[in-house]
């Protein structure tokens, strides 16, 4: 039996006191005659680690030379640029996707949702990298894979046959899908490459995976696929494992408009995740959390062609969440933290770390007083500790 004392800790910000870890869960008192590890807390912040629910590790150009961007407009021009920008780094996909998740967990990410391209320009090289990534950090940080056809299913021949393979490969968690009646939209060509939903509607109900759609178009280009992949989630009997990523369409409604849209999320089972890009854009969770819609908090793509910016750090995640949202109260604090630890987790399908007894020995030790403050000062986290066990000191892992 492993036990480990976290010496005088304080869990949110409470009083100090000692955090026991057993076998990778916390539990009220040291088993009789176990043999203990002690580690000072020195009175530290403790709080749960973090899920990035959404994330592009294939993409990322971190801890490469500085990439200077072109102007871009649309989703096509962007993709070009992921596609000349992976062609220009030096270093493999797995590496770098490897050096990213890595950063990540000494920053308290414990789990994520990860996406890759598959695409003719890259094959399977995206989800075999970020795979072969998340083998290396097995035990330090859960890794959900998305075979992603960033390039469009209609619009580009080829991803369909090769999002077949990634399904069928054991390496992908969930099949990806992207704007279905904007970038993507069939455009009368049904029976060339098919429409985008009913394929990767296809491969998912084939395979036993989950979905995890991006979802950027607005209004009713937007709200219409989003019935459709209601329905079919509801059809198919894939409650619980349909994901909507962006949904612009559904921040930008309020009132009755977004309770209805609510509801219909809620009744099936479909979760959604947003990554705090603007106020405009940032999905009303707590709104969406009060009527039964699962909602994560994501990193997108961090660093890569699309972006300059991004840290991976779901700690400064939620900070950005709580900024583009103009957060001033604790409780409007600490939703942004939550939306990150909970959320998340509930999105994974993980239990929920929340440092008491049976909850799993996840959690990160910082310099602060309280969880409202923490989001607004990001101190740096000075340990992390995955199933009871040190993964991280001083933002570096062990
Ligand atoms: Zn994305």
């Amino acid at each position: 039996m492993t036990v480990t004392v976290f010496h005088n800790v304080r869990p949110f910000g409470e009083q100090p006191r000692d955090l026991i870890a057993v076998d990778g869960e916390l539990v009220a008192e040291i088993p009789p005659g176990a043999e203990v590890e002690r580690i000072d807390g020195a009175g530290r912040l403790a709080l749960p680690t973090l899920v990035d629910a959404h994330i592009h590790p294939d993409k990322t150009s971190w801890g490469e030379p500085w990439h200077s961007r072109r102007p871009a407009h649309g989703i096509a021009e962007y993709v070009a640029g992921d596609v000349e920008l992976a062609r220009a780094l030096p270093t493999p996909v797995g590496e770098r996707a490897l050096r990213l998740m890595s950063h990540a967990a000494a920053r308290g990410t414990r789990a994520m949702r990860a996406h890759a391209d598959v695409a003719p320009a890259y094959g399977l090289s995206g989800i075999e990298g970020v795979a072969e990534a998340a083998r290396k950090l097995a035990g330090i940080v859960d890794v959900e894979l998305v075979a992603f056809p960033q390039h469009g299913v209609v619009r580009t021949p080829g991803v369909a046959e090769l999002l077949a393979e990634a399904a069928a490969s054991g390496l992908v968690t969930h099949i990806g899908g992207i704007d279905p009646a904007g970038f993507d939209a069939d455009g009368g060509r049904e029976g060339d490459n098919g429409d985008q939903l009913s394929t990767v509607f296809g491969l998912a109900e084939k395979h036993g995976l989950g979905l995890d759609i991006h979802l950027h178009d607005r209004g009713e280009q937007g709200l219409a696929p989003l019935r459709d992949i209601a329905a079919r989630t509801r059809a198919l009997g894939l409650q619980g494992r349909v994901n909507v990523g962006h949904a612009f369409a559904v921040a930008a409604l309020s009132g009755r408009e977004l309770d209805e849209t609510a509801d219909l999320l809620a009744e099936a089972g479909i979760s959604l995740t947003t990554v705090a890009l603007s106020v405009t854009t940032i999905l009303p969770f707590a709104r969406l959390a009060e009527r039964g819609v699962t909602v994560g908090l994501g990193s997108d793509g961090v660093r890569d062609s699309w972006s300059p910016f991004g840290d991976a750090d779901m700690l400064h995640r939620a900070w950005l969440a709580a900024w583009a949202l103009d957060a001033r109260l604790d409780e409007e604090l600490e939703a942004c933290f939550r939306v990150a630890a909970d959320g998340g987790a509930e999105l994974l399908g993980l239990p929920e770390a929340d440092l008491r007894p049976g909850s799993p020995a996840d959690f990160m030790l910082m310099d602060g007083e309280c969880l409202p403050q923490a989001v607004v000062d990001v101190p740096r986290r000075d340990l992390v500790v995955r199933a009871g066990r040190v993964v991280a000191r001083d933002g570096r892992l062990v």
